[in-house]
C-alpha cells in the first residue's frame, strides 16, 4: 500500500477521522483505499488532516513520513504530529507476545487452564478464537512457566517467543523482567 501526504487540491474531500472538510491546499494525509470497482490500477485515497492522521494511523503516517518526498512538512506541524502519534502509540496495545501483570483475576491460563491470579505477571500471545462458525484472533493469556510448552505445541518457538517478549514487552521493572524470564 502506498499512501501519500500531499497539498489538497480541493476543499471538497472530508476527513475521514473527523468529518471535518480538508481545506484547499493544506497538507492531508491520502491513506490509499483498495477499491474493488476500478480497473486499471485506480487509486483511491481515504484522505485525512494531518493531526486526525497522527493520532488515527499513527503507524501509517510515520511510515509515510520517513518515505515522504512530496511537500516538505513544517518543522513546527511536524514536531506536533510526533507528539500526537508517540501519545496514540502509547494507548495502542503491544504487539504479541508481551508480557504483563493481570489487571483482573479473570483469565485462564492457556497451558494449564488455572485462573491467572490479579496482578501476576502472564504472557500475552495472538490466539484463534472460535465463535461459532467464525475464527477470529484474540488475546491468550499463559503462566510464564506454562508459556514455552503452549507456544511449543501450536508450532512457535521457545527462541521466537522469549525475543518477542524482549522486544514487545513494556512496563515492567527490572526485577518483573528477571522473575519473568527465569520461569519463560
Ligand atoms: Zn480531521
Ligand atoms: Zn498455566
Amino acid at each position: 500500500m502506498a499512501h501519500i501526504i500531499e497539498e489538497a487540491k480541493s476543499g471538497r474531500a472530508g476527513c475521514r477521522t473527523c468529518r471535518k472538510p480538508i481545506a484547499k491546499g493544506e497538507l492531508r494525509f491520502g491513506e490509499e483505499a483498495e477499491n474493488q470497482f476500478a480497473e486499471g490500477g485506480e487509486t483511491s485515497y481515504r484522505w485525512h488532516h494531518m493531526a486526525c492522521a497522527a493520532t488515527s494511523k499513527s503507524a501509517e503516517l510515520r511510515a509515510t513520513i520517513n518515505a515522504h518526498t512530496g511537500p516538505s512538512i513544517p518543522a513546527e506541524l511536524m514536531a506536533d504530529l510526533e507528539r500526537l502519534m508517540a501519545e496514540a502509540d502509547a494507548k495502542k496495545p503491544p504487539p504479541f507476545p508481551h508480557a504483563d501483570k493481570a489487571p483482573s483475576g479473570r483469565a485462564k491460563c492457556q497451558g494449564c487452564g488455572e485462573t491467572i491470579a490479579k496482578g501476576e505477571l502472564r504472557v500475552v500471545i495472538e490466539r484463534d478464537i472460535e465463535r461459532g462458525m467464525t475464527v477470529t484472533k484474540g488475546a491468550g493469556y499463559l503462566h510464564p512457566k506454562c508459556a514455552a510448552a503452549y507456544v511449543e505445541e501450536h508450532g512457535g518457538t521457545h527462541a521466537a517467543l522469549t525475543e518477542g517478549l524482549h522486544a514487545n514487552t513494556r512496563g515492567l521493572t527490572d526485577q518483573e523482567l528477571d522473575l519473568l524470564f527465569s520461569e519463560v
